[in-house]
């Protein structure tokens, strides 16, 4: 798995203050330096939020490189849009990547690929029986991530709806036939990784990946030369959908049967606390359930350059024209039956790496970390550079930790050898034993 984390080793001072805060226990600080296990990282970014060094960062491509060689098509995060001063309007970032660097974007086709995932989702909940509702957004990434990791039996509730950035650069070059490199302006790591490995389809048709604050710092220190003569944006719902709520809000203009009963909520621990509820079927009466791992949605990703709270304001405040001409309608549909937004294929558990190599050894080593487990201490403290006593009992088992990579089992042992060199220090041969001695 890739997963949109760099990590800058001359920076980690191992001081383990991340590994806690990863939700799937991807992280391990082993001889000073951090590391991560890729088939466990859901990228959502937790980690880089919580290092105080700095020394976890987007792996991204290089944004003035990728200019160099000539003007990149940008499939902006709806995020982007709201990033710079509250008298940037959309159109008017769109002026400025072209009238700065001749780089169009691709609004005009994120417009209709958010109405046409946003239509095929209400589709998706009509044709679904009660009993299997509600279905679950596939629009964060590592949302998608986190199911597969640790909640797979809810993997049959995510909709099979496609990104709408990857449909929009699908768009794009079928109906302009233009084949330059695609690059994503991402808010995250999980948008970064989706470009490398995309879950749902085999390749993506995105090119690059690079972060928003990337992209919106260059072009703030350019300084705004807004010269071309973009149009408007008339529709602009889909710049809603990097907030907590906007994707519902979009769909409730789909529903044809009555309203739609949705929930949306943003932030690790909500995202995680809502899919528990789901699995124990504690969501009744509920048709579609919008999670974002970032706190108030895309707009919290640690990609962006503007604090969450005044892109929060400004995107509150946006002009929304929510009903959809009779043309605009017209294409969703037409484009609905083409089957262009659906995923290729059925989204899979992630599998953890089996212990052993056989069903056999793999039972013998369980029952191996089970016994070490219950020697360990369980405080969890993280000293051993796992993130739990379980994590470490895991990694002794296969051979990447020792016993006395704990604190306290290496006190243990550290007070039993003390007491055997005392014993033996009382040791006298016996050639030099005296009566007294074995008196
Ligand atoms: S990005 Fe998230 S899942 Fe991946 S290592 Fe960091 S905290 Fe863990
Ligand atoms: S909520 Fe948005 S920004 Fe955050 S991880 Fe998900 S897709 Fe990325």
């Amino acid at each position: 798995m890739i997963s949109g984390v760099k990590i800058l080793d001359s920076v980690c001072k191992g001081c383990v203050n991340c590994i806690k805060s990863c939700p799937t226990e991807a992280i391990r600080v082993v001889d000073g330096l951090v590391h991560i296990i890729p088939e466990l990282c859901i990228s959502c970014g937790e980690c880089l939020r919580t290092c105080r060094e700095k020394a976890l960062g987007l792996d991204e491509d290089d944004w003035g490189v990728l200019r160099a060689y000539g003007s990149p098509i940008l499939l902006a995060d709806p995020t982007f849009y709201v990033q710079f001063g509250s008298y940037w309007r959309p159109s008017l970032v769109r002026e400025a990547l072209l009238g700065v660097w001749g780089v169009e974007d691709l609004a005009e086709e994120m417009s209709v690929a958010f109405d046409l995932v946003a239509y095929a989702n209400c589709r998706a909940i009509e044709e679904t029986p009660p009993d299997r509702l509600p279905l679950i957004s596939t629009y964060c990434p590592a949302m998608i991530r986190l199911i597969r990791a640790r909640f797979p039996e809810l993997l049959g509730h995510l909709i099979p709806s496609e990104s709408p950035l990857e449909i929009a650069a699908l768009l794009h070059r079928k109906n302009k036939g233009d084949v330059r490199p695609v690059t994503l302006a991402a808010p995250c790591p999980a948008k970064i990784a989706m470009v490398r490995e995309p879950v749902g389809r085999e390749t993506s048709i995105v090119t690059h990946a690079v972060s928003v604050r990337r992209v919106v710092r260059d072009l703030l220190a350019a300084g705004s030369r807004v010269e071309q003569d973009v149009p408007a944006l008339e529709n602009k719902r889909w710049i809603l959908w990097g907030l907590r709520g906007g994707e519902s809000r979009h769909m409730a203009q789909f529903s044809r049967r009555r309203p739609l009963r949705t929930l949306a909520v943003s932030g690790l621990r909500n995202s995680i606390d809502l899919l528990r509820e789901l699995e124990l079927g504690r969501l009744q009466n509920i048709d579609f359930v919008e999670c974002r791992v970032c706190d108030l949605g895309c707009i919290g990703g640690i990609g962006n350059a503007e604090s969450r709270f005044l892109a929060h304001l400004r995107l509150k405040n946006l002009p929304q024209k929510w009903r959809l001409s009779p043309e605009e309608k017209r294409t969703v549909e037409e484009l609905y039956e083409s089957g262009i937004w659906r995923l290729e294929k059925a989204v899979e558990p992630l599998e953890r790496l089996p212990l052993g190599e056989d069903l056999a050894e793999s039972m013998a080593k369980l029952k191996r970390l089970k016994s070490i487990y219950a020697e360990l201490p369980h405080l969890d403290c993280g000293a051993c550079g796992r993130p739990s006593c379980h994590a470490l009992a895991e990694d002794v088992v296969r051979g990447d930790a020792e016993m006395t990579d704990c604190v306290f089992k290496l006190r243990d042992r550290i007070a039993s050898l003390a007491e055997e060199i005392t014993n033996l220090s009382k040791n006298v041969p016996h050639t030099l034993r005296t009566r007294s001695d074995e008196r």
